[in-house]
């Protein structure tokens, strides 16, 4: 039976059961695969690096959707990068608030095979009229849009081949240049046991834009390692500070249920460990 071995680390990697293989090619961009695994259901990776499974995603798409969404309370317009397979999209789009997504996904074949062999990851949302999908880098959108945006969510690959740029200094600044006033940007950002290097480069460049620049964390476990981070970034100091209280009503009032959010995970997920803490 055929496997895939994770090549993300040199030292380390975990292998995954291929127990029927649904898409394999290299685009013009990175290396996809699709493919089912008994425990996981079906998997995406690019370049060797997991991506999603249908088990995990929405640990990793609700905390991406909705801390920054929830804390922002009135976000009408917001900005994807990456996020191919449709999670995040499907997320931001429960949120009747929502008046209009852009999502720019650099490798076009990535939407059309999470479309055909991911159908739960993007739940119909590229069809929800309120979506926009453009087929670009992302760092060339973000450096050249005259579009304003309530939140931007950067669900990209890791810092490595097209992701890199998504995790420059550049990238940061024409991010804060495109939010709204009282905007906030969140950004996959790894799995800081392994990938600590990510939060201190990030915290160095981000915190030069956002006056209010820090991590919140959830622990996805096809992401090896124990917690990820994602990186925060806003002007708007009182959005971090959003009460319990007020998280709550905004959550029920959305009208809708989640799996891994709450409001008391929202608030906890701010609080890092100290390894974490002393690295930014
Ligand atoms: N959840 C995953 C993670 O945390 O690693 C990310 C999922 S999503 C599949 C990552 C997406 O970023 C891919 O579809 C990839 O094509 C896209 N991407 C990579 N570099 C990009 C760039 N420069 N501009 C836009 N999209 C990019």
């Amino acid at each position: 039976m055929k496997e895939f071995q994770e090549t993300l680390y040199d030292a380390i990697s975990q292998n995954f059961r291929i127990d029927k293989m649904y898409f394999e090619q290299k685009t013009g961009h990175q290396h996809l695969m699709i493919f089912h695994n008994a425990v996981l259901g079906r998997v995406m990776t690019l370049d060797g690096v997991v991506q999603t499974t249908e088990l995990d995603e929405f640990i990793y798409h609700e905390m991406m959707a909705h801390v920054p969404i929830f804390a922002h309370g009135n976000a009408r317009r917001v900005l994807i990068i990456g996020g191919g397979d449709g999670g995040m999209l499907r997320e931001v789009l429960r949120h009747s608030e929502v008046e209009h997504v852009t999502m720019v996904e650099i490798d076009a074949a990535v939407i059309d095979m999470a479309k055909k062999y991911l159908p739960n990851h993007s739940a119909g949302a590229f069809d929800d009229e309120r979506a926009q999908i453009v087929i670009a880098d992302g760092m060339n959108y973000v450096r050249e849009t005259e579009d304003r945006f309530d939140v931007i969510i950067s669900d990209s690959t890791d810092p490595i081949g097209p992701g890199e740029v998504l995790f420059t200094n550049d990238f940061y600044a024409q991010c804060k240049r495109i939010l709204n006033e009282g905007g906030v940007m969140a950004a996959q950002n790894g799995v800081p046991f392994f990938q600590i290097d990510e939060v201190k480069n990030t915290r160095l460049r981000m915190s030069a834009h956002f006056s209010d620049q820090t991590f919140y964390s959830a622990a996805v476990p096809t992401y090896y390692g124990g917690i990820m981070t994602f990186a925060w970034g806003t002007d708007n100091a009182a959005l971090r500070g959003t009460a319990i209280d007020e998280l709550r009503a905004r959550y029920q009032n959305a009208g809708f249920r989640t799996r891994y959010y709450s409001p008391e995970i929202h608030i906890a997920s701010f609080a890092l460990p100290q390894y974490v803490q002393d690295a930014i």
